[in-house]
């Protein structure tokens, strides 16, 4: 058995401790998870996703995600296969039989297979597909030193374009952005709408701290509606904190007392340098760390518990 488990060790772990993801209805393991490469979500990036945390075996913020998708799906006419409730079961299926207590999870509904035109008529029956997965975006330490960020050429796409609160899985826009950031050595890269305001980074919603004011920029300036960022207004609300979202600059970024990042995978990260400019004193604020702790407690008791 030793002889057999030292040359097959990966092997064996592969079978027995292998995720399971959902795939329509069923739960397939990862060499099997396979779509049609005429499937649109691949040809055109023509369909919407979720990224969502379970913590404590908890599914944080799971209705405001699977509203969120459903909010995408009928921005780009694309008929959900599951109402709220079967997503809802099937997200927490996956969890369980993957035995995720602390975890992402990734759900994606594709278009479906189609032809190779970009119209969607005879399209589907849509995939939907959910990965249950490990997690580790940034260092712990990063959340006691603070990130660094840069502004990057590429513009966050105009809402009237296509409007920024749609999750599609069409993420091209961020990905040169979040490219060009790392050619210049840095991991994550602060978006400009073609106004020149500050929409967002390529995957966080980004808020600074002015005078004790909380700020972050309005939805329209071309930021998701990240969940996360409505998680933050709530403990900024529930701590009297003065909350404005306002068109900002990247003067008032430069100039701000404090600056962090909110994210469903970040969670809430200090932001220290911003373009080469330390923030206050280029260390994490007092009011940054306050709301760090307040999200972590807050984390473990917000969401769908998958053992009731
Ligand atoms: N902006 C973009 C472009 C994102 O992709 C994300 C997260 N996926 C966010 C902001 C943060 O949103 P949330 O807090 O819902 O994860």
């Amino acid at each position: 058995f030793f002889f057999f488990f030292a040359n097959h060790g990966n092997f064996l772990h592969d079978v027995v401790f292998s995720m399971k993801f959902y795939l329509n209805g069923d739960f397939v393991a990862k060499e099997d998870a396979k779509i049609s490469v005429f499937d649109h979500g691949l040809l055109y990036g023509d369909g919407v996703f979720e990224g969502i945390r379970v913590y404590g075996g908890c599914v944080f913020k799971l209705v405001e995600h699977l509203e969120r998708l459903e909010y995408s799906a009928k921005a780009i006419l694309l008929q959900l296969p599951l109402d709220r409730e079967e997503m809802k079961k099937a997200v927490c299926d996956t969890c369980r039989i993957n035995g995720l207590e602390n975890g992402y999870v990734r759900l994606v509904v594709t278009r479906g297979p189609g032809h190779l035109g970009l119209s969607p008529d005879g399209c589907g029956p849509g995939n939907v597909i959910i990965i249950a997965d490990d997690i580790q975006l940034y260092p712990e330490e990063l959340y006691r030193t603070g990130l660094k960020i840069i502004s990057v050429p590429t513009r966050r796409i105009n809402s009237s374009a296509l409007p920024p609160a749609i999750k599609s899985l069409n993420y091209l826009n961020n990905i040169l952005a979040k490219i060009e950031a790392k050619k210049v050595g840095f991991q994550e890269a602060l978006m400009l709408n073609d106004k020149g305001e500050i929409a967002e980074c390529t995957g966080d919603n980004v808020f600074i701290i002015s005078k004790g004011i909380l700020f972050t920029p309005p939805l329209d300036a071309g930021s998701l509606r990240g969940i996360t960022r409505g998680a933050v207004l709530d403990l900024a609300a529930e701590l009297k904190l003065s909350c404005r979202e306002q068109a900002l600059t990247r003067y008032d970024l430069w100039t701000a007392e404090e600056c962090f990042l909110t994210g469903t995978a970040a969670e809430v990260i200090p932001c220290v340098e911003v373009d080469h400019r330390k923030v206050g004193d280029g260390l994490p604020g007092v009011i940054t760390r306050r709301l760090i702790d307040l999200f972590r407690k807050m984390v473990l008791t917000e969401g769908v518990n998958l053992n009731e």
